[in-house]
């Protein structure tokens, strides 16, 4: 199983990774004010690492576990 972790302080809120998981396993979600992307994909995801390839700020992590 994979998981992604998504560094709120580095995550602009482009939506890319959203946009881009085959398998919708983010939302963009918002905390203390700040827009980010969230992971909630625990089942869903396949680690193929699109989302750590399309993001601009290297916000995203793939962990297997
Ligand atoms: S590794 Fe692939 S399946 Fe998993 S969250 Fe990223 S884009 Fe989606
Ligand atoms: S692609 Fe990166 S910067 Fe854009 S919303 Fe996702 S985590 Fe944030």
């Amino acid at each position: 199983m994979y998981y992604v972790t998504v560094d709120i302080d580095l995550c602009e809120a482009c939506g890319d990774c959203v946009a881009t998981c085959p398998n919708d396993a983010f939302v963009m979600s918002e905390t203390d004010g700040k827009e980010h992307a969230e992971f909630v994909g625990d089942d869903d995801c396949i680690g193929c690492e699109s989302c750590v390839a399309v993001c601009p700020t290297g916000a995203l992590t793939l962990v297997e576990m």
